[in-house]
Formats: C-alpha cells, structure tokens, sequence
C-alpha cells in the first residue's frame, strides 16, 4: 500500500474524474414512505397513495410524465428539503436491509472495484469478515453510514454513501489510520439507487489492494494475464495459437515475455522463438515473438496488437486469460 500522506488524496482524486464530469445530473425524489413507513420506489407508487419525503417528512404525491421518469414530488413547497438527502437516506436503508439480509442467510455479497492502488481491478465478498451490520455507527469522529461488525465486536469495514461529491479527506484519514477498510458508493443520479441490488456490486472506492508490492517503489503492481488465443498465420494461413501479454492496469505493452512466461504459453500451443536484430548503430539486441509452426514466420510487436489481440478482443474471440505475475508500470519490472 501507499504510505498514509501519500495516500488517500491522491488517490481519490485520481479516480474520480468520471465522477466529477457528470455532477450536476438532476436528482429526483425516486423513494418515499408510505403511510406504514415502508420505503417505496417511484415505479411502483400508485396514483393517488399518500406518502411521506425521506428527507423532510413532508407529503408527497407520485408523478408520471412522457418526459421524465416516475417521482415524488413535494405536495408543498419544502424549501430546505434536497433530493441529495433523501437519495443519500434511501440508498443506505436499501444497502443496509441487503446486508442484514445476507448476513441472516449466510449469503455473500460479491464486489467487484478498481483499485486505487495498483490501478488494476479486485473481486472480493463485501460481508467476508462481518457477522453483522450497525447503520451510523459511533465511531471515534465518525459515524459511517454503515459499519460491518466481525465476531469479536470489531468494525470490519465501514461503508459511506456520498451524494455528488468525493468523501472528505479527514474521514479517510481517519479510517486509514485506525486500519478499517474504507468503501464508498458515489451517487450521482436517483438512478444509481439500483447499483444497491445488482448482483455484483461495484463500489467507487475500496481502500484495499490484495496485490504484492513493487520491490522497487513499494506501489502495489498490476496483475499481468498471459493471454492464449487461435489466431491465423499471415503468411501461410495455417491456424496458430497466439500468446500475448496484457497488465490488469490497461492494454500496456508489456514487452518482454519471460521464461516461465514461455512455458505456460507453449504449454498451451503457442511457440515462441527469440529474433536477433543489428541496430543501426551496430548494437544486437534480441526479442521474442510468436512464430508460425509450420513457416516460422514470425508475429511483430505492433502486429501482435493491432492485427491479433484487438481483433480478439473486438471479434469475441474465446481467450484463455492465465496467471502471469504481476509487473510494474512505473519502473517496468
Ligand atoms: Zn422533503
Ligand atoms: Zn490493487
Ligand atoms: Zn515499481
Ligand atoms: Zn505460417
């Protein structure tokens, strides 16, 4: 991991520039109470119910429009009332019911996030450690919106709900200094309340990198897939299968295919030889590459890319994805 002043600021700000184009979405009333104080989507409100605004308690009357998806809409003016709030209130009793849920039937809740960290991805099971859940739990200077509490009566994690805007900096300090693994849901629009019931979850933030770190630079480093495929020889046409090299943190080109790199390749069909080459200035150097079985013609770097692994990826291509380390982008190791 990063060290704690280099960390969370950063970071954040690194990885939310999606998020912070889109600011400024309209936000509607999309829940409401009804009169047995029940949570209700705007879908599935009827015409003439009475409800109640999450926020202000206010009445409210359901609206359909051609133009506009289904709201609630204050049957008086509420002027400090703000669909922020009600969202941010609605989302966290949806996540928490959710929770309590799967923790009373031993479910998991898998995630899926883009690391901070090691700008690849995770998968994990959001209640792994949890035996329960606590909404705005008293914790030191803070009260998370939702805690995940482990067997010894411990905060496991903490979950925060935040409404057009990144989480404040002195929170994550916070967190990160007392250990806890920090998660965040940024919304941005009454629409986002339906990532709460996706089957994988994806949060925005997840302060946790499983990944080793670079020996080098102490950040942690991508996952590298070592790629298989069936591709075709441009020279002879004789069906090949391709290996390629591709980091969980973007297509980068990673170069230099190593020995056990090697292995696992060819012990899935694929050959690759090693080219010589003379510089201009006289320097040999040398590079391995994909080559043909039946002609030896050999698959350049560039046309690796261009002409076999995009087309793969474009086309559908079945691709075996196996485990090839982890490298790092910063010093190319
Ligand atoms: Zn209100
Ligand atoms: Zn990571
Ligand atoms: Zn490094
Ligand atoms: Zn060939």
């Amino acid at each position: 991991m990063l060290s704690r002043t280099d960390g969370s600021g950063r970071i954040y700000s690194e990885q939310l520039p999606e998020v912070t184009a889109q600011m400024g979405k309209e936000i509607l009333y999309s829940l409401a109470n009804n009169e047995s104080g029940q949570l209700i989507k705007a879908e599935a409100a009827q015409r003439s119910g009475i409800y109640f605004c999450l926020s202000c308690n206010g009445e409210m009357i359901s609206r359909r429009g051609a133009r506009v998806r289904p709201h609630f809409a204050h049957k008086n003016i509420s002027p400090n009332c703000s669909p922020e709030t009600a969202l941010h209130y609605g989302f966290k009793k949806f996540l928490h019911e959710r929770i309590s849920k799967s923790l009373g039937s031993g479910e998991q809740i898998a995630i899926h996030w883009k690391c901070g960290y090691c700008s690849g991805s995770h998968d994990g099971n959001l209640l792994k450690r949890a035996v329960n859940v606590e909404e705005e739990y008293g914790l030191g200077l803070c009260r998370p919106d939702i805690a995940l509490i482990g067997k010894e009566g411990n905060v496991v994690a903490v979950i925060e709900v935040v409404v057009s805007h990144s989480p404040e900096e002195s929170t994550l300090e916070y967190y990160k200094a007392k250990s806890i693994p920090f998660i965040s849901f940024i919304l941005i629009s009454d629409e986002d309340l339906a990532r709460a019931d996706a089957d994988i979850m994806s949060p925005d933030v997840v302060d946790v990198c499983y990944n080793p770190e670079c020996p080098e630079c102490d950040r942690n480093m991508p996952r590298l897939n070592l790629l298989v495929f069936d591709g075709t020889c441009s020279k002879c046409f004789s069906p090949m299968k391709i290996a390629a090299l591709r980091g969980d943190a973007g297509y980068e080109d990673i170069s230099a295919f190593t020995d056990s790199h090697i292995a696992l390749a060819v012990k899935h069909g694929a050959s690759i030889e090693t080219i010589y080459k003379t510089a201009r200035s006289g320097y040999r150097y040398s590079f391995k590459v994909n080559t043909c079985k039946i002609c030896n013609a050999f698959i350049g770097r560039d046309e690796l890319w261009v002409d076999y692994v995009r087309v793969a990826y474009q086309d559908g291509y079945p691709i075996t994805e196996l485990d090839g380390g982890y490298y790092c982008p910063v010093c190319g190791q």
